[in-house]
């Protein structure tokens, strides 16, 4: 079983950011340490959902190179993607064909309208949902 540690304010940062672009779709990109089961998140950086859409996100390549550059400096790894929906907590169609072609990454989702959170990776095809941790 997959476990998703984050912290407190990791959470309220994603929260807050969800918030203030509802209803269009927050997303950000998660950054920490990986092990055989457990991903711990040590860094949370938020960016602005390019498609400015309710029901899909994009982030500006040139973002994504920068923060992976910054997280390589700081000797963290790519734990995966974070978005929220103004639905369900629940990986999308979209989502599902975006997953497969990002391979291990977990996708934390948050549900804007109902305020919770859950976390999925693609294995072997197969969607499985993670254990969130918030110390
Ligand atoms: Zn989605």
């Amino acid at each position: 079983m997959l476990i998703l540690q984050l912290q407190r304010h990791h959470v309220d940062l994603l929260k807050q950011e969800a918030r203030k672009v509802h209803p269009v779709e927050a997303c950000a990109m998660l950054f920490g340490k990986l092990s055989k089961n457990e991903a711990l998140v040590k860094k949370v950086e938020v960016a602005p959902n390019k498609l400015r859409s309710t029901a899909r996100f994009e982030i500006d390549p040139m973002r994504v190179v920068a923060a992976f550059n910054e997280a390589d400096e700081e000797g963290l790894e790519f734990i995966g993607l974070f978005h929220s929906h103004p639905a369900p907590a629940a990986p999308s169609p979209i989502d599902l064909k975006f997953m497969k072609l990002w391979g291990d990454a977990l996708w934390l989702i948050l549900s804007s309208t109902e305020g919770n959170l859950a976390a999925y990776q693609i294995k072997d095809d197969k969607v499985e949902e993670a254990t969130i941790i918030i110390e």
